[in-house]
């Protein structure tokens, strides 16, 4: 899961805290970080691309910022199976979630 160069920050720091630099939950310093990393760490910003456009997609469609976790895993794939087409690459090694298919929405 990283692109094999060293970084200041551990590629699995700035994934686990995708959502918070995301979401602007972080302080200043720890955003510079990030920053710093996507420029440096093509995987982790393609991951960060990918998260941000799920983002402004759900924001689009439902006029709010919390992600359903099945939404977001949907649009995921989504995401997943059109830029595999596109790239012309094999299979993302992501297991696809056990389940019936989308049957039930979660609704409040
Ligand atoms: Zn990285
Ligand atoms: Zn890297």
């Amino acid at each position: 899961m990283s692109c094999g160069e060293p970084h200041e920050t551990d590629c699995s720091e700035v994934l686990d805290h995708l959502y918070e630099y995301l979401d602007r939950e972080m302080p200043d310093s720890d955003c510079e970080k990030f920053k710093e990393h996507f420029d440096e760490c093509s995987p982790c910003f393609e991951k960060y691309g990918l998260e941000q456009e799920v983002k402004k997609l759900v924001r689009r469609c439902c006029g709010h910022d919390d992600v359903p976790t099945d939404l977001r895993a949907k649009v995921m794939s989504r995401i997943d199976v059109i830029r595999a087409g596109q790239a012309g690459e094999s299979a993302a090694a992501e297991p696809e979630p056990a389940g019936p298919d989308g049957a039930q929405q979660a609704s409040s």
